[in-house]
């Protein structure tokens, strides 16, 4: 595995890996990696084949930080994430600087209109505006076949699969399943934020989404969306530590909000313990 620094040896890299004929896949994370990533790369590994390139790109976007969120003191562990990623099989780790991305004068955003307004984008407005561009950017300079992205961030998979689709980029977008701790905890690099006390509480996200499902699965009609949601808010203030940002049924293609909540409707929610910010997503 080579360890990619510069704008100009990923064009130069990825130009000949896809002379080579053989596809190129593109799994980008903000690094601190964990199994949810591992399991990414690996499912990278697999559409690539063994004679393709798997890229793994490694960059804590300033732009996707909302001006009081943690971009500072986003965890970062450039060395552990480099034997991490060529363990799981990836062939060029590009980790650009800040500068390599982001020139001195840089004034070009790509927006999402639709899908990036509700949920996320509404309780973090420039969140999205800063996805859009660092993926288009990254698909502009290693121009994968595919790339890979994970249902834990559900709503980012949509917006960029818009964005794929409006700006023409003739690539493949993976969605690869959530990984979870044993005790149904999504991983997420910032579960290491929390507290012991609040790593415990934690746990109400995935027991919502199971509840969620449980009633859908019992009820012989479809479930008006604001009862349930009363419903599954009280299991969240039961938790001393949490404090809802918000529960949202929706159409899990469009995005589209739904009144009433069936079978195959999809559940999002946030909730914060202290300023630490967890997300998490199901099919009901
Ligand atoms: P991040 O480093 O948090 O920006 O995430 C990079 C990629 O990993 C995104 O496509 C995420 O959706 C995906 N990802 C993060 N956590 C998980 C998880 N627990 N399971 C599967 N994919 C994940």
């Amino acid at each position: 595995m080579k360890t990619i620094r510069t704008t100009r040896a990923i064009r130069r890299e990825t130009k000949a890996a896809r002379a080579s004929g053989h596809p190129v896949v593109l799994v980008p994370t903000m690094g601190c990696l964990h199994g949810g990533h591992l399991s990414l790369i690996r499912r990278a590994r697999q559409l690539a084949g063994a004679n393709g390139t798997v890229v793994v790109s490694l960059f804590v976007n300033k732009t996707q930080f909302e001006p009081s969120e943690d971009f500072a003191s986003y965890p970062r562990s450039l060395r552990r994430d480099t034997a991490l990623c060529r363990e799981a099989g990836a062939d060029l780790l590009f980790a650009p600087s800040d500068a390599a991305i982001y020139a001195d004068g840089h004034s070009t955003f790509v927006v999402e209109s639709r899908l990036a307004k509700r949920m996320e984008g509404a309780s973090r407005p420039t969140h999205f505006r800063g996805v859009t561009t660092v993926v288009a950017k990254l698909f502009n300079l290693v121009q994968p076949g595919a790339a890979v992205f994970g249902a834990k961030d559900w709503q980012q998979a949509a917006v960029i699969r818009q964005m794929t689709v409006d700006l023409d980029f003739p690539i493949r977008i993976v969605v690869a399943p959530t990984v979870r701790e044993r005790d149904g905890l999504a991983m997420s690099s910032r579960n290491a934020y929390l507290s012991p006390a609040e790593r415990e509480q934690a746990t109400v996200l995935h027991e919502v989404i199971g509840t969620a499902r449980l009633a859908v699965k019992s009820a012989t009609a479809p479930l008006p969306a604001a009862a349930l949601r009363r419903r599954l808010m009280r299991l969240v203030d039961k938790q001393r530590l949490a404090k809802l940002d918000y529960i949202e049924f929706f159409d899990p293609k469009t995005l589209e909000p739904a009144k009433r909540v069936a079978r195959g409707t999809h559940l999002a929610l946030a909730v914060f313990f202290g300023s630490t910010r967890l997300i998490d997503n199901g099919r009901l």
